[in-house]
């Protein structure tokens, strides 16, 4: 019979807002095709990798112009149907090219074209043949008399056991000792799937709940369908404990629960609290996976029986791992900046898994001892429901939190002498300290006295921080790097010093001060390589005396028993920012800071070393629990009318030449404001184009538009009608922009 013609549509990811029509490879039928399967197509001189989204019997393509596809890639679709729909939605609210949306769905390759297929891993073992015949030992050994390599190895392997390819050359064996054994069936190869999921024990019983924990475990189980909880609880009140008990029950029948944590939180602590209590497959999703690891793990979730449970656990992007059984989804510190994805298509992970929740009918557990005004605000419209964990669980003592201003007061290297003898008191009663400095490197900025000269990178509207382990200039935005001058490239004086203090000055000095005591000092600089975190914490684990000091990377996570001082400095900036979330972001950090100290059973007591001990915000945050500050602060936003009161899309432009970003967006308004008119929608307003907070960043000049209503249904309306005219416009390819809905930052 024949075939009526039939197109396939596209998704190609390439930054244009539309699908691509494609015709069937000839003599194909129309039953080979589905929407969900991936295709090798001619692209503008190109062959890339799309998905089939639909199959429409009309094209604006006429038919003579259509191309055939190159290849039919997979016979069924890989991609459930809720991740195919969730793509969807992904490029419709994030105002995203369908393709490129489609290509956050696929494990890096599949999208190169691979085929879906799990790696496997040879292994040899000792052949069973020996049992089956009448054949011995002994028998063997002669046999192999006159190759006494193959005799040496044969004797080495242990009955019963596999041994890798690998380890049998660490042995000093070539590869053609293991193929005359292999020859002679006096091995076997097995092939194994080189991905195997970690598996858990139930070896830690849960523990017996408080009465808040139980309260709130008893509503997300209450009903066994979609609803967003915020599980708003001080550090170690025993949200994990909450988490672990709703998860139970999903593992219990066999499915599959979806952990998210921020990218530093992911931790072997973390991962160890899972797998100890549950006897589950634990598949950790984390950045130092290679693509074929990945593609394995993604397989794995992809084809679970929904026999035994599957806890997945991972950074934002693993809330796009196919999950067929999919029973619960946890968010572990949802306010946490790094769910939001800064580049490409920025989704929001926290987000996303709440429509994740929604497609499935499943609960949505959203923690956090200092939940984004963004979720607070969700909780107190009922749209979330609110549960609260007011004190610490077990045996731990809650923090003093206590401001030390720094006004008039004798200081060394950034610190207080005052502080320093806090420091001194700790350590004596065997004790651990640590120093929070949210600045890596020396110093912040290298100065003359002389003439003023400071040490600016020429790429960015910003100083150069100064480092000395070892000695360089650093610009942390671009990431330029220069050697430390000696004098003043500017009037010559050697006067030249370094200006405020980061991670290796108070290193350096505490080192200085307490020279019997180890100062470990963790930062970007210090952690460079995938394993030095852990290495670098073991002696803060043995409990020994000792001194951390480090960035914000020591703020999440991590259990310190033994540090009962924590003290942070230099956080001021935070409260004089443009941003306006940079209040709420301070507040957080230093509460999870905080939260380091006193977590067993000593008291712990955490210090704000501050020149502005006055702010009003800063004595709420010390005499209130975090509730009244995030009241205070969303009641700001409310009288301004900023998030979570109203909604945002940001437009960024940059180019290598001044003002020809702000062109740009001038162009931008010019045309959406048109559209505003001729659409009739009402209550959407721009501001900008305004220069960014940094206008000059690696070498481009960029400027920003901000599209603002207070309905977000209108907004979206308006921008799935007018986005696309942006793609049109001429004469601007050296312009790059992109479109951010729900922005977090404003850079
Ligand atoms: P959070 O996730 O809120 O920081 P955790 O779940 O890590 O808190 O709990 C903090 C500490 O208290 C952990 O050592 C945990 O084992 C313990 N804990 C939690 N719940 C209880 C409980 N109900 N009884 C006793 N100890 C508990
Ligand atoms: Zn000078
Ligand atoms: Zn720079």
């Amino acid at each position: 019979m024949v075939q009526p013609p039939f197109y396939l549509s596209i998704a190609v990811p390439v930054p244009l807002p539309k699908v691509f029509d494609y015709l069937p490879l000839p003599q194909t039928d129309l039953s080979d095709y589905q929407a969900g399967l991936r295709v090798r197509i001619p692209f503008g001189g190109q062959t890339l990798i799309g998905t089939i989204v639909d199959i429409p019997q009309h094209s604006d393509v006429p038919l003579g112009k259509a191309k055939p596809i190159n290849e039919l890639i997979d016979s069924k679709p890989l991609l459930p149907q809720d991740l195919f729909r969730l793509g969807h939605w992904i490029s419709e609210y994030y105002h995203q090219p369908l393709g490129e949306c489609f290509d956050l769905l696929w494990p890096v390759l599949l999208r190169k074209g691979q085929s879906a297929e799990t790696s496997l891993s040879r292994f040899w073992q000792r052949s069973t043949r020996l049992t089956s015949t009448s054949e011995s030992i002994t028998d063997v050994m002669a046999s192999l008399s006159r190759a006494p390599r193959q005799q040496a190895l044969y004797e080495q392997l242990e009955e019963g056991t596999l041994y890798a390819p690998k380890q049998i050359a660490d042995w000093g064996y070539t590869p053609s000792v293991i193929q005359g054994l292999s020859t002679k069936e006096l091995i076997d190869a097995v092939d194994k799937p080189s991905f195997e999921p970690t598996k858990g024990r139930n070896e830690a019983p849960p523990r017996e709940l408080n009465q808040e924990q139980a309260d709130a475990l008893e509503m997300i189980r209450r009903h066994n369908a979609f609803q967003t909880y915020l599980l708003d609880g001080v550090t170690g009140s025993g949200k994990t404990e909450v988490y672990l008990q709703a998860i139970a029950p999903v593992i219990e029948r066999g499915q599959q629960a979806l952990v998210l944590v921020p990218e530093i939180g992911l931790t072997p602590q973390t991962i160890r609290r899972f797998s100890q209590r549950f006897d589950a497959d634990i598949l950790v999703l984390h950045s130092g996976l290679n693509p074929r690891e990945r593609l394995d793990a993604w397989l794995c979730a992809l084809n679970a029986k929904g026999e035994r449970g599957q806890i997945i656990i991972g950074t934002r992007s693993a809330v796009f791992t196919p999950l067929p059984h999919l029973g619960i989804i946890v968010i572990d510190e949802e306010h946490d900046a790094s769910f939001k994805q800064q580049e490409g298509v920025r989704y929001h992970g926290r987000d996303v898994a709440v429509v994740r929740g929604k497609q499935r009918n499943i609960p949505v557990i959203l923690g956090s001892a200092t939940p984004s005004l963004d979720s607070l605000h969700n909780a107190l419209n009922q749209k979330y429901q609110h549960l609260k964990l007011t004190e610490r669980a077990g045996d731990a003592q809650s923090t003093r939190l206590k401001i030390f201003n720094l006004k008039k007061q004798p200081q060394d290297q950034g610190l207080a002498t005052a502080l320093v003898a806090d420091i001194k008191a700790t350590l004596a009663r065997e004790e651990q300290v640590l120093v929070f400095v949210n600045r890596r490197g020396f110093a912040p900025t290298l100065y003359c006295p002389d003439c003023g000269w400071m040490a600016e990178c020429k790429r960015c509207d910003a100083k150069m921080t100064t480092h000395q382990k070892p000695p360089y200039l650093h610009c942390h935005h671009c990431d330029t790097k220069q050697a430390l001058p000696r004098q003043c490239p500017n009037c010559m004086s050697q006067h030249i010093q370094p200006v405020g203090a980061g991670t290796e000055r108070l290193e350096h000095f505490l080192e200085q001060q307490f020279p019997a005591c180890p100062v470990i000092r963790v930062d970007r600089d210090s952690t460079a390589n995938k394993h030095a975190m852990e290495a670098l914490l073991k002696p803060v684990f043995t409990g020994e005396p000792c001194i951390l000091v480090g960035t914000q990377m020591l703020a999440k996570g991590h259990h310190f028993p033994n540090v009962t001082l924590v003290i942070t400095i230099n956080v001021d900036s935070g409260f004089f920012s443009a941003d306006f979330r940079a209040m709420e972001k301070t507040a957080q950090l230093l509460l999870q800071v905080t939260g380091r100290a006193g977590r067993e059973a000593k008291a712990g007591t955490a210090i704000i070393q501050t020149e502005f001990a006055e702010h009003p915000m800063l004595s709420l945050l010390v005499r209130e629990p975090y509730s009244a500050l995030a009241s205070a602060l969303l009641q700001e936003r409310k009288e301004r009318q900023l998030p979570p009161f109203t909604f945002q899309v940001l437009v960024r432009a940059d180019s290598h030449r001044p003002q020809e970003a702000e062109h740009f967006l001038h162009v931008v308004r010019q045309q959406l404001h048109q559209r505003l008119i001729s659409t009739g929608y009402a209550g959407v307003t721009f501001l900008g184009p305004l220069p960014s907070p940094m206008e000059l960043k690696a070498g481009r000049f960029r400027s920003q538009l901000w599209i603002n209503s207070q309905n977000r249904t209108v907004l979206h309306r308006f921008l799935n009608q007018s986005l696309t005219d942006l793609y049109q416009l001429k004469g601007f390819h050296r312009i790059r922009w992109s479109i951010d809905v729900d922005p977090t930052e404003n850079v």
